[in-house]
């Protein structure tokens, strides 16, 4: 096995061994590869090891890396999970198959015209701001339900919830509350957890995880 495969198949099992325990369904949860900042050759190791769900932070970098990709392996689905500025919702909508970071009203107008434009319906999780910390985004928990409401009222397929605790505290209460505000507004889907945290996040509920370095190594 290459170190990609090996990898995968690590947080496969520990993915299988946490949902196990919270007596879950392994095939429940969808490991999404986070490959932001790794080249071509270092995804296809993992598309090779039976890899299909991939996340990408920047729609610029994922512009120029997944086309081709996409052409190659025609059954891939690309997530992405960072920060979307309006202008680039067109762009968004043409190129992936689940935006992670629906959070402002703002934006709920610029997705809805990108998806008229694009001719598809891109499914979204709202992000929530869990920690109350504004510069990492994500929509305050207190206007949820607002922002969701909108979303539906402008037929975005708002499927779930998703958040990124604050660094280096624990981050179950976090998991915990955004279970709970999901369930509140009747969501069935959670992004959360990441490679530090992701088995956490699948006791917790997490129906997405979203793990980088785990499977690519430490980002330079
Ligand atoms: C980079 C990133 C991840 C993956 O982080 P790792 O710690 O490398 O697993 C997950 N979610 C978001 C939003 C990210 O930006």
């Amino acid at each position: 096995m290459t170190e990609p495969a090996r990898a995968l198949t690590e947080v496969r099992e520990k993915i299988a061994h946490a949902a196990k325990l919270a007596r879950r369904e392994p095939s429940d949860i969808e490991l999404v590869a986070i490959s932001k900042t790794n080249p071509a050759e270092a995804i296809l190791p993992l598309i090779a090891a039976g890899q299909r769900v991939f996340g990408e932070s920047r729609v610029q970098e994922a512009q120029t890396k997944w086309p081709p990709l996409l052409e190659a392996h025609g059954e891939l689905s690309l997530h992405l999970v960072g920060q979307l500025q309006s202008n680039k919702a067109e762009e968004a909508a043409r190129l992936f198959d689940c935006i992670n970071s629906l959070d402002r009203s703002s934006l709920v107008a610029a997705l809805a015209r990108a998806f008229d434009k694009a001719g598809r319906q891109v499914s979204c999780f709202v992000q929530v701001d869990i920690g109350e910390e504004t510069q990492k985004g994500g929509c305050p928990i207190a206007e949820v339900p607002a922002l969701l409401a909108e979303a539906r009222g402008a037929d975005i397929p708002v499927i779930g919830l998703m958040c990124v605790p604050p660094h280096g505290v624990e981050p179950a209460p976090y998991f915990a509350l955004l279970a709970k505000i999901a369930a509140d507004n009747g969501l069935a889907k959670l992004s959360m957890g990441m490679s530090g945290d992701y088995e956490t996040a699948v006791m917790l509920g997490a129906t997405h995880v979203r793990v980088g370095s785990a499977l690519f190594g430490a980002r330079g």
